[in-house]
């Protein structure tokens, strides 16, 4: 359910320093300011946000010009409430800390957030490891990137950026980059008893089946999003067809790029993530990095 605004925007930033210094530009201009402090738990990956009127916030993107904004959405009471607790303890490793810089509203989802961040740390070399634990994980050596589902939320890491799709609120963007950042460092450490994959999946994210879908969003399917829909596709809840639209109206034109998405495929047939035989990038970015080559199936056994 979308929750009520009230009116003003919310903005964030990368770090406390553009933070406080739009909170002095606020004080100075007499503009109503009101802060959101992440809590001790979420030191490591958030800066406070401001929330303030529209016309004092564009103020503060025209006349502040030495202060960084990450971006601006409506404010919303904010959903989860944040952890108790001292801040992260232990090697920061391999992702370091985390700053938003990018803070904007679902293109097709206006009530959701979608939120960037750059970490300090690399998680590329995580990427085999988490792949090896998370069997819903979409791994892609070739685009370094590591997409899955984090509830409702679609996050992709990159070596040095993470993406969250679908954040309710800048407090929900924080305990998603949060749990992003204890699951690495906590896989990390427990690397010597995990069998690296390189095996990309050959199943298409959702994501690549949403951007095939016409994204309407018109609920015929009974999701209420097109992208609710592609991720029950994904999980392979639900069959395609579901979209009557591209199967029974006049969307047809979709289908077969649909169906090849799903199945794995690009346009011409060809298997579009390759199963971890013969000489895949895989292969190339296991020889790189000097990991053995073994299929997931036995590295999933391997965590059992
Ligand atoms: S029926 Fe198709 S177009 Fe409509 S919401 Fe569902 S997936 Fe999207």
């Amino acid at each position: 359910m979308t929750s009520p605004t009230d009116d003003r925007l919310i903005a964030a930033f990368p770090g406390r320093p553009d933070a406080d210094a739009a909170a002095g530009f606020f004080r100075r201009i007499g503009a109503a300011v009101e802060q959101i402090d992440p809590t001790p738990p979420l030191a490591l990956v958030a800066a406070p946000a401001l929330v303030a009127g529209r016309a004092d916030m564009a103020r503060l993107v025209t006349e502040a010009k030495t202060v960084t904004v990450a971006g601006w959405v409506d404010h919303r009471p904010v959903a989860r409430p944040m952890p108790d607790g001292p801040e992260p303890a232990g090697a920061p490793e391999p992702f370091g800390r985390a700053a938003v810089v990018s803070f904007r509203s679902c293109a097709t989802e206006w009530s959701k957030s979608r939120v960037t961040a750059e970490i300090s740390g690399d998680l590329e070399p995580v990427f085999p490891y988490l792949n090896a634990v998370m069997p819903s994980a979409m791994y892609g050596p070739e685009t370094r990137t590591l997409t899955y589902m984090d509830g409702f939320h679609l996050v992709t890491l990159h070596p040095r950026r993470v993406m969250i799709a679908k954040a309710t609120d800048i407090v929900d963007a924080w305990l998603v980059l949060e749990g992003i950042r204890a699951r690495a460092v906590s896989v990390w450490a427990d690397r010597d008893r995990i069998t690296p994959c390189l095996e990309p999946r050959s199943k298409a994210p959702a994501l690549e089946i949403w951007k095939r879908l016409p994204r309407t969003n018109c609920g015929e399917c009974g999701e209420s999003t097109c992208l609710a829909f592609s991720v029950r596709v994904w999980m392979g809840e639900i069959g395609l067809q579901g979209c009557r639209p591209v199967f029974e109206g006049p969307l047809g034109y979709l289908r077969e790029d649909l169906i090849a998405t799903a199945a794995g495929r690009d346009g011409t047939g060809r298997a579009r993530a390759r199963s971890g035989r013969g000489g895949s990038g895989a292969t190339s970015q296991a020889s790189r990095r000097g990991l053995p080559r073994r299929r997931c199936r036995e590295s999933r056994r391997s965590m059992v």
